[in-house]
């Protein structure tokens, strides 16, 4: 594939259509000691149609924040796995989890924990929809595309801009959209978002644990994609400080009581238990998540649980359509543009069905 910020893009092509022999690349990726997303590949000697063929792997955690140095080794345990859109073919991109050398899942390892969850709270089908916002910065560390040493104008154009100097980077969050469609993604859309170089992409509606997978692969490969046009991506959920929007992780969700006739029940008596443990929620609703639940931009404050048909400035938004017919979702507008979709859909269903 080309590198378009490469001086020499057309120099890689001859390479990346050289013949495998028949040779798999396998790219296992991980959740790091800070979050971040770490990969590395193997080779494989043949196509992989299960994620039992795949090995568990290791990596040194000293270098990741996730071990000391005296006891490093920790272990990728393959979870799942998604056709690779940048090595096409037969090559594969693997979410890995990560354990510790006693056999406990190691500290950025949410998975196990959301699974367990997910397995207990099956018979309900719940279902999750992430509204992913992200900010596009520069190699320099300014926001992708604003004018060097200013500002662009202040808000109101931006959110869902057409046109020169309303959008930026349009071929990037296509590109992105196209390898999340490739790769199985369940990407649902995307939107420009209110601040200029800021971007929303949905996942969903996805079942149980394939959220939190199908949100981790999507990171995975906006990063990548950004990778090669040599632009940054943050997700941190304040940003650009000032009055610029933040960005936040609306988490959308459902079960089956909720998505029939007369659903509105259900989804009231899930907002009453939300109600009890805002505190344990916003626990792990994202780190800095206090610089953007403000009571302002489109938050509802971080220190007060408030729900509301139709309301943005609430922690629970009943959404207009579903009040209206209802039945259908309802969508948590606290989570942080950096959570882990993990934590976050496993307490879900922890406090709405578990408890
Ligand atoms: P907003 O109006 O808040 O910007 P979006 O259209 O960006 O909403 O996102 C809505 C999200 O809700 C999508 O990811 C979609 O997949 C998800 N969704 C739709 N129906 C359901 C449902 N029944 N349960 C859970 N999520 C759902
Ligand atoms: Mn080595
Ligand atoms: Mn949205
Ligand atoms: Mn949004
Ligand atoms: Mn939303």
């Amino acid at each position: 594939m080309a590198v378009p910020f490469l001086k020499n893009p057309g120099l890689y092509e001859h390479y990346a259509n050289l013949d495998q022999k028949g040779k798999i690349m396998a790219e296992y990726i991980w959740i790091d000691g800070d979050g971040e997303i770490r990969a590395k590949t193997t080779t494989l000697d043949k196509k992989v149609k299960d994620v039992k063929e795949l090995k568990e792997w290791n990596f040194d955690g000293s270098s990741t924040n996730q071990a000391e140095g005296g006891n490093s080794d920790v272990y990728l345990r393959p979870a799942a796995f998604y056709p690779d859109p940048f090595r096409g073919g037969d090559n594969i991109i693997v979410i890995a989890e990560c354990w510790n050398n006693d056999g406990t899942p190691n500290k950025t390892n949410h998975r196990h924990s959301c699974a367990k969850s997910m397995q207990q709270a099956a018979s309900h089908k719940p279902w999750f929809g992430i509204e992913q916002e992200y900010t596009l910065f520069d190699i320099d560390n300014k926001p992708y595309g604003w004018p060097k040493g200013g500002f662009p104008g202040p808000q109101g154009p931006y959110y869902c801009g057409v046109g020169a100097g309303k959008v930026y980077a349009r071929d990037i969050i296509e590109a992105h959209y196209k390898a999340c469609l490739y790769a199985g993604v369940n990407i649902s859309g995307i939107n420009a978002e209110v601040m200029p170089s800021q971007w929303e992409f949905q996942v969903g509606p996805c079942e149980g644990i394939k959220m939190g997978d199908d949100m981790l692969m999507a990171r995975f490969l906006l990063l990548r994609v950004a990778e090669d046009w040599g632009v940054k991506v943050s997700f941190h959920p304040k940003a650009v400080p000032g009055d610029w929007n933040g960005a936040g992780c609306h988490t959308n969700y459902s079960t089956e009581a909720m998505r029939k006739e007369g659903g509105m029940k259900a989804i009231e008596a899930a907002i009453e238990k939300l109600s009890k443990r805002h505190s344990e929620h916003i626990a792990v609703y994202g780190t800095d998540n206090d610089q953007r639940l403000t009571g302002k931009h489109e938050t509802g404050h971080i220190g007060q649980f408030s729900s509301g048909v139709a309301n943005r400035g609430a922690s629970i938004r009943i959404p207009r359509h579903v009040a209206a017919q209802g039945f259908g979702y309802l969508e948590d507008r606290r989570p942080a543009s950096n959570i882990d979709a993990y934590q976050v859909t496993d307490i879900m269903v922890q406090t709405t069905l578990l408890l």
